[in-house]
């Protein structure tokens, strides 16, 4: 099909961003037409249903919500609520041959003094905790309003925040070294550090780590990871419902294969032999993959770095360390993540080989939002379970992708058990063909399935959110190329990265505000 019509807006990619861009587009008065590879929209953020024989919807790629403006959700009018988990994080542990456990509420409170007390020995630590995160908090509220505008330099941004010393230890100075230097513990170090690590493969001691932690405490001004309420699929819907309300014409399977673009504006083709023509493209997936479609280099980026791992249970597990798994589970569950054990999983993931003591974080979405399970299942007591695996780069995959995902899953499994009363395998729901309840998805995974390349989460490499003298052209919203009909729409522009449809929101805007 080759149509004489011409578009306003053509929107490449039907994950959160895109559908975000297309929406402001829309709601502005532009012609806009989002084309989708997949059967489905969503691209990382949606919902599946597994295990066909149970009514359980899990989030199959993100879970948790934190870097969504409020502001997203009211100008587009979308009807998505994030719930507040109780519980911030559990991490067990073994001291003088017993289990034990550090307890963090979402607020600070008695049992998290005591908790730390425990694992410490004394309140220094504590304290010390609620000092960097305090600094961290006023920084959050600061610079989260800055996400939606046009980009800063780095001098006017911090002049603006002025928060001189937080500013520094944030953007910096490596966040290994202030963690060192803050803290004493070597698991209360580790839980710091894994903000910095998600899907990051890189050392404490570089200043990409400080990138990945930014972006983890400064969602919508709090930082806080939420609950999607029904699942990372209830926002899909949400925003294809107001796309099509406002005109957005939606084409799923329509994969763009060329990109051509004259000063007129652009044309693109998809594999079925279909054409379009427009003004401006917004491209909501990859930038290495614009790339590839215009005949460009790709920019450098780092190895996705994560097993993702999810599972349904018949019920919770028992810890060993006697505490509530409502309690432990309901919160981030930290496994071998102390500060050195993250160190040393990067250094053997470095060499080749996929660290034995996998660092891994889980959580139970049930406990908080029991919506994605039939009312029957959930009588019944089941949970589901989400595990996000760290340090194990693509390259561990490439000899051998299904190979090495099973040693992955092991590890990750073994790594687990170690604090668990009963084994995961005992409570994992068994499926109609006697296999377990139990999905894993590897960075080759995600660059076949999604095509996030070499699974890497954010697209590529996360950027600090202001303008810091590496960029080849002039930008204002983060979203522009060097061409001026094509803008980067997705996670991999300039503040994009993870749950959040500012690259969509800013891409839109960089349309609408041009000269
Ligand atoms: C396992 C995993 C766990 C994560 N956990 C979290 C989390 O808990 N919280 C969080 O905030 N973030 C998380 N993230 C990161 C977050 O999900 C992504 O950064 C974000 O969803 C990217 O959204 P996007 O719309 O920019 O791109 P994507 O979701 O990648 O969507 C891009 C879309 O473009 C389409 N596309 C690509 N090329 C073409 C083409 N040539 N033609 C047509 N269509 C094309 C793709 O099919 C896809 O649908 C996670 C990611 C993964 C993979």
């Amino acid at each position: 099909m080759t149509t004489d019509k011409k578009y306003d807006a053509i929107v490449v990619g039907g994950g959160h961003n895109g559908l975000v861009a297309a929406t402001y587009l829309a709601k502005a008065g532009k012609s806009v037409v989002l084309l989708e590879s997949a059967s489905e929209l969503g691209g990382a953020t949606t919902s599946v249903r597994p295990f066909p024989e149970y009514d359980a919807r899990l989030s199959r790629y993100s879970y948790l919500v934190s870097l969504l403006p409020d502001q997203i959700v009211a100008d587009l009018g979308i009807n998505f609520k994030t719930l507040e988990r109780s519980i911030a994080s559990y991490t067990p542990y073994k001291k003088g041959g017993k289990d034990g456990g550090l307890l963090i509420s979402q607020n600070w409170d008695a049992r998290t003094a005591e908790s730390f007390r425990e694992l410490t020995g004394g309140d220094e630590e504590g304290k010390k905790w609620q000092e960097f995160y305090n600094e961290i908090a006023v920084l959050a509220e600061r610079i989260a309003p800055y996400m939606l505008q046009p980009l800063k330099s780095a001098a006017d941004l911090k002049s603006e925040i002025g928060l001189p010393e937080v500013w520094k230890f944030m953007m910096e100075r490596p966040i290994g070294e202030v963690i060192q230097d803050r803290f004493q513990d070597d698991l209360v170090r580790g839980v710091v550090l894994t903000d910095a690590l998600i899907g990051t493969f890189t050392s404490a001691q570089d200043l990409q780590a400080n990138r990945c932690f930014l972006y983890h405490l400064i969602g919508n001004g709090t930082g806080q990871w939420r609950v999607p309420q029904g699942g990372m699929g209830a926002f899909v819907t949400e925003l294809n419902r107001v796309a099509v309300l406002n005109g957005v014409e939606i084409n799923l399977n329509s994969h763009v294969t060329d990109i051509d673009s004259s000063s007129n504006g652009v044309a693109v083709s998809t594999a079925s032999g279909n054409k379009y023509v427009a003004t401006d493209l917004l491209f909501a997936g990859a930038p290495q993959t614009l790339a590839k479609l215009r005949g460009k280099s790709a920019p450098a980026s780092l190895d996705g770095s994560q097993m993702k791992i999810n599972m349904l249970l018949s019920k919770l597990p028992r810890l060993k360390s006697g505490v509530d798994s409502k309690l432990a589970f309901a919160g981030t569950f930290h496994v071998n993540e102390t500060y050195s054990q993250l160190e040393k999983a990067y250094q053997v993931a470095k060499l080749g080989d996929i660290p034995s003591d996998l660092p891994l974080e889980m959580y139970c979405h049930t406990l908080t939002d029991p919506t994605i399970l039939s009312p029957e299942l959930s009588q019944r007591g089941f949970h589901t379970l989400t595990l996000f695996g760290l340090h194990t780069p693509a390259a561990l995959f490439d000899a051998d992708p299904n190979g090495a995902k099973e040693a992955a899953k092991a590890a990750a499994i073994s790594s687990l058990n170690q604090y668990l009363e009963d084994p995961i395998e005992s409570v994992l729901a068994v499926c109609a063909d006697g296999s377990l309840a139990i999905e894993a998805k590897s960075p080759i995974d995600l660059d076949n399935d999604l095509g996030l390349p070499r699974g890497n989460i954010f697209h590529r490499d996360l950027d600090f959110p202001f303008i810091d003298g590496t960029e080849n052209a002039p930008i204002k919203w983060g979203s522009e190329t060097d061409d001026a009909h094509i803008y980067l729409a997705g996670a991999g522009a300039r503040r994009g990265g993870g749950v959040s449809g500012i690259a969509g929101h800013n891409a839109a805007m960089a349309v609408l505000t041009k000269d």
